[in-house]
């Protein structure tokens, strides 16, 4: 579903070819999509004439939520989840919980598949480039429960063949 967001302003397409599906948690144990967006909506960094330059919104292209639900984040938008060398080239997904305390639900995995399967076909990519936001930048994100052999096998298994 795509949520209402109130933008703080126009976002960006990706000009760059996508080549990784960066899967992210919210460290946070019960956080909906909206609070979320509230959250990175509050988010800022520094100009350098010292004015504050605040995020627009919900940094991860697709949310799911425990029970499976896929939101539209910044969709094909240029995200903010996985700084400044990534974001333009990579969609960042996010997962409702923290995997460092919590189990990743059936439901997410299965969501997430279907997701990734997706992109994968739409952006000509392999299983092999769904990875972790701890694969790339150091983080413990998406935590130690989150399923990422089951989620390539169960991705490998929605993909036409060729993928
Ligand atoms: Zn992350």
């Amino acid at each position: 579903m795509v949520p209402n967001y109130n933008w703080r302003e126009a976002l960006p397409y990706i000009e760059e070819p996508i080549i990784k599906l960066v899967q992210h948690h919210m460290a946070h144990p019960t956080w909906t999509v909206y609070d979320v967006h509230n959250y990175h909506r509050s988010k800022y960094v520094i100009r350098e004439d010292g004015t504050k330059d605040y995020w627009a919104g919900i940094g991860y292209n697709y949310w799911i939520g425990f029970d499976g639900t896929i939101y539209e984040g910044r969709g094909r938008k240029r995200g903010a989840h996985a700084g400044a060398e990534w974001n333009g080239r990579s969609l960042g997904i996010g997962y409702q919980g923290h995997f460092n305390q919590q189990e990743m639900t059936d439901a997410q995995l299965r969501s997430g598949a279907w997701l990734n399967a997706i992109l994968i076909v739409e952006d000509n990519l392999s299983v092999d480039d769904i990875i972790g936001h701890g694969d790339i930048l150091s983080t413990s994100c998406p935590g130690k429960n989150f399923r990422m052999q089951e989620l390539r096998e169960e991705t490998q298994k929605l993909l036409p063949a060729g993928f």
